[in-house]
């Protein structure tokens, strides 16, 4: 199955993606995806730890 990876460019910290898993310090969101051929795997979305996302 594969496991791709999404992360901030730039980010502060170091993002682990070298795992299948969410195994990293900013908590990734981990979300089905379905590939061109039908199957699933999983997109691994890491948060930026520099509050780019939580400006609210
Ligand atoms: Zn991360």
């Amino acid at each position: 199955m594969a496991t791709l990876h999404v992360h901030p460019e730039g980010d502060q910290v170091e993002h682990d993606t070298s795992t299948d898993g969410p195994d990293c310090i900013c908590g990734p969101e981990v979300r089905p995806a379905e590939h061109g051929d039908g199957r699933i795997g999983w997109l691994i979305v890491h948060h930026s730890l520099d509050g780019r996302e939580l400006a609210e």
